[in-house]
């Protein structure tokens, strides 16, 4: 398989067409390669225009999701980033490629997971952790940037506290089977929140989530 060209062709077809228009964005989306994330079986359909399941029943997003969800966040080099649902570690290497000044912490419930997305994440500024996100990384707070990768009900406020002043949360928001992209801002004079679109995702799970 030519990974290489399909990974341009996912841009130029899947990508630029639907209005991603970032270049940190585009530019992350030619070099990381999205086939080292998905199981070796299904690894010739990494380019393909939808999400591919990735083992206890989650799933990789689908390439244009991801986009548009980096895009929302807004990055700039040196923002520390938040990612809650690690899943494959795809989206953390494209936020990796994107702050490449900065740092990506990702949590994810499942320790199989978290652990197979560690040994293919080859990025300094990436600190994979296993746990409720929901919950959020005190330590770490504040966040330049939050991206929620599963859906719940409403945003966990440990999420909302722990973005910084200018910062930026990114989210599905909704029921089980549909739910709409939220992107929050905190600001001086509050949070601003904007809508962008239906979405269905797997349930977010924890404390401030759905639960089990
Ligand atoms: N970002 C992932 C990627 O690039 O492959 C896709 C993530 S998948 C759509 C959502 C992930 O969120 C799943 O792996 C799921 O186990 C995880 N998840 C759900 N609830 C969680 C929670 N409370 N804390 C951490 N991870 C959670």
């Amino acid at each position: 398989m030519d990974f290489a060209s399909e990974r341009q062709g996912m841009v130029d077809e899947q990508l630029i067409p639907r209005g991603i228009t970032d270049p940190a964005v585009l530019a992350a989306f030619r070099s990381v390669p999205r086939e080292k994330f998905i199981d070796p079986q299904y690894q010739k359909l990494a380019y393909i225009d939808a999400p591919l399941t990735i083992g206890e029943g989650q799933t990789i997003s689908q390439p244009f999701t991801v986009a548009m969800m980096t895009q929302l966040l807004e990055l700039k080099t040196t923002d520390r980033v938040l990612e809650v649902g690690t899943g494959s570690g795809y989206q953390a290497a494209i936020l990796a490629e994107i702050v490449k000044d900065g740092q990506v912490f990702t949590i994810e419930r499942f320790a199989n997971l978290a652990t197979k997305a560690e040994k293919v994440l080859d990025y300094k500024n990436v600190k994979v952790s296993v746990g409720d996100g929901t919950r959020g990384l005190p330590d770490e707070a504040p966040f330049d940037a939050i991206i929620v990768t599963a859906a719940a009900p409403k945003i966990p406020q440990p999420l909302i506290d722990q973005l910084a002043l200018g910062g930026r949360l990114v989210m599905p928001v909704g029921g089980e089977w549909h739910q709409e992209m939220i992107r929050i801002r905190k600001e001086k004079e509050g949070i601003k929140r904007e809508r962008f679109g239906g979405y269905r995702f797997v349930p977010l799970i924890g404390e401030f989530g759905l639960k089990k």
